[in-house]
């Protein structure tokens, strides 16, 4: 029983890593950061002391001793920041590399549902610590075959005609934040159906009707005339083009400070769709040193082919309208998007916007008090007593040059220093980029891992096989795994593993399942020896084969059929898109994610070279 526990915990720690689970640290206590210049969110002030207690700011201008107990930070010639906001994302995955670059709160504009609604209860719990607050319309109100329905995951769509009210309130009853409505005619040569003006505007005053914002996707200046005029609260894009007149622009401004609408631009994503790279970023060692190769990849591509950046033009002259006309600006980058990446991105888009014509104060503003105001995100967005303990500590005066947002010293999230998890991240960067040292494993005779030893389940090498549920990371689904002695034909030689899982909802990616863990601890483990997972399975229907590697950054699933007959599958490691099979971490046998009760059995495990 204690190795199991030790394996448990071993998987969890894996979880911990990959941000599946979240960080159950508590204890933030008491941390003084001194002498320290502050944005406060809205200005700058010189030689403050900041006190935070609990997650929480107690102090914004402290100047008593330092209580007992407190960690003392010396913020001479650095300047204390809120923890930054990015207005538009779409967070499905690395829920935790926000916080790396400061980014301590998210507003997603489409994400799916259940990651929407295991983040929000994280965080009504305490307990978000380790990665990024969210908030988030959830599933965006899109015309069948419209923008949206173009991913993989299926959402309801609206008709036209059919009834607005209960649509909203149907995502509303799912948790949506606010709600997200999308005007979009097609791209290029990819043609959408959109909702038209009269059902965006009956979507706009359902939201209404609930207190709930509504923000408009828009991508042309008729669209986003039409969204205005239709009451949008905001504009979750600009629109690119290679020229504009002054004239419409000026006066898209008026109409948008007339319904005192705000807009988020998103430089970021229409740079990538006009086939410019972040290079600044790229080049940026301090940066982007802290993305893995996989991460770095999403930032370094672009949607459009060839640059053209005077497609910039039309957004940049409209953003700088907006900013005389007094229109709030919010920056926003759409990460999850190609060309951007989440966290790190944000950093583009202030200075955009500063080159659009945003002072440095007007652009941090944009990214901290003004969202948290807006998308009314609580008492966050501020350096002020009361206020959430989310802090950047940058070298320099971002105030003066905002691309000293960059030069980050410490992050705080709740109160509690993400430095260590910037270290790990550093040193998970480093060992990728590292000449690889080990060496393949001889793999076991036939192949084989799940043996039987003395009755119980065992493996030739590595920390062994155990039961593996979501449970480990908060959720609600259970797993019973039984083993018996296989037969020649009754599952081949070896362990016969019986599986009894209750996938329920309750966690994003719910699952419930046996796990291989070829290492000791959390090393990698070079399985490169071997080319093909097989295994006999019976069961009663549809399964996942799951592998991950390097420390469980990469991951993917194969799904699988089984009948009541013992049949033999064959998965070659290719299929396994990503994963490296010279750092293996886990090999897993899931039921899920779709909830259901499950019955099926493992055996004859091997890993073999065809
Ligand atoms: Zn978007």
């Amino acid at each position: 029983m204690r190795r199991t526990a030790l394996n448990i915990t071993t998987l969890k720690t894996l979880l911990v890593a990959i941000g599946l689970a979240y960080s159950t640290i508590a204890a933030a206590g008491i941390t003084l950061v001194q002498d320290v210049h502050v944005f406060d969110g809205t200005a700058g002030h010189e030689h403050r002391s900041v006190l935070v207690r609990d997650g929480v700011i107690v102090d914004a201008d402290y100047h008593g001793p330092a209580p007992a107990g407190a960690r003392v930070v010396e913020g001479k010639g650095q300047t204390l920041l809120p923890g930054l906001i990015d207005a538009h994302v779409h967070a499905f995955r690395h829920l935790e590399l926000p916080l790396m670059f400061g980014v301590t709160t998210q507003v997603d504009m489409f994400t799916s549902v259940p990651i929407m609604q295991e983040l929000t209860k994280a965080m009504r719990e305490g307990r978000n610590q380790g990665r990024a607050d969210l908030f988030s319309a959830g599933t965006l109100v899109t015309a069948p075959g419209g923008h949206g329905t173009e991913f993989p995951i299926t959402i309801p769509t609206l008709e036209k005609g059919a009834d607005a009210q209960a649509f909203v309130d149907a995502r509303i009853a799912e948790g949506s934040h606010f709600i997200k409505i999308v005007m979009e005619d097609g791209f290029g040569t990819h043609h959408f159906r959109s909702l038209d003006a009269a059902t965006v505007k009956a979507v706009i005053d359902a939201a209404h009707r609930r207190g709930k914002i509504a923000v408009v996707h828009i991508s042309t200046l008729a669209n986003a005339r039409t969204a205005l005029e239709a009451g949008a609260d905001g504009l979750a894009h600009l629109f690119p083009g290679t020229a504009i007149s002054q004239e419409d622009a000026d006066s898209l401004a008026q109409l948008a400070k007339a319904k005192h609408a705000f807009v988020i631009p998103t430089f970021s994503v229409w740079e990538s769709m006009a086939g410019i790279k972040a290079s600044d970023l790229l080049d940026d060692q301090n940066l982007s040193g802290m993305l893995d190769k996989e991460e770095r990849a999403a930032l370094d591509t672009t949607y459009g082919q060839t640059p053209q950046p005077a497609l910039l033009t039309a957004p940049s002259i409209v953003t700088a309208a907006l900013r005389k006309a007094g229109v709030t600006i919010l920056a926003g980058t759409d990460a999850g998007n190609g060309g951007t990446q989440y966290g790190i991105s944000l950093h583009h888009e202030l200075a955009k916007l500063v080159d659009a014509g945003l002072t440095p104060r007007e652009a941090l503003v944009a990214a901290t008090s003004a969202p948290a105001a807006i998308f009314n995100l609580g008492k966050r967005g501020r350096i002020a007593a009361g206020y959430k303990a989310d802090m950047v500590l940058v070298e320099g005066d971002p105030l003066q040059d905002v691309k000293a947002t960059r030069r980050i010293v410490e992050v705080w999230k709740d109160g509690e220093s993400v430095n260590p998890l910037r270290a790990e991240q550093r040193r998970h960067v480093a060992e990728e980029a590292a000449p690889h040292r080990s060496q393949a494993l001889d793999l076991p005779f036939e192949g084989r891992i799940s043996l039987l030893k003395d009755g119980k389940l065992a493996s030739p090498f590595g920390t062994g096989w155990m039961p593996s549920s979501d449970r480990m990371a908060g959720g609600m689904s259970d797993v019973k795994l039984d083993v018996r002695p296989g037969t020649e034909t009754d599952g081949g030689p070896g362990a016969v593993m019986a599986i009894q899982g209750q996938v329920r909802t309750g966690f994003a990616f719910p699952w419930a399942g046996v796990a291989f863990v070829p290492g000791v601890s959390m090393q990698s483990v070079d399985l490169s020896a071997a080319k093909v997972l097989r295994f006999r399975v019976r069961g009663n229907g549809k399964y996942q084969a799951m592998m991950a590697s390097n420390g469980m950054h990469a991951r993917h699933a194969v799904s699988f059929d089984a009948g009541a007959q013992w049949q033999e599958v064959a998965i070659p490691f290719t299929a396994f898109t990503g994963v490296d099979p010279t750092a293996v971490n886990m090999i897993g046998f899931n039921a899920g994610p779709k909830p259901g009760d499950y019955q099926f059995e493992i055996a004859d495990v091997r890993l073999v070279d065809r």
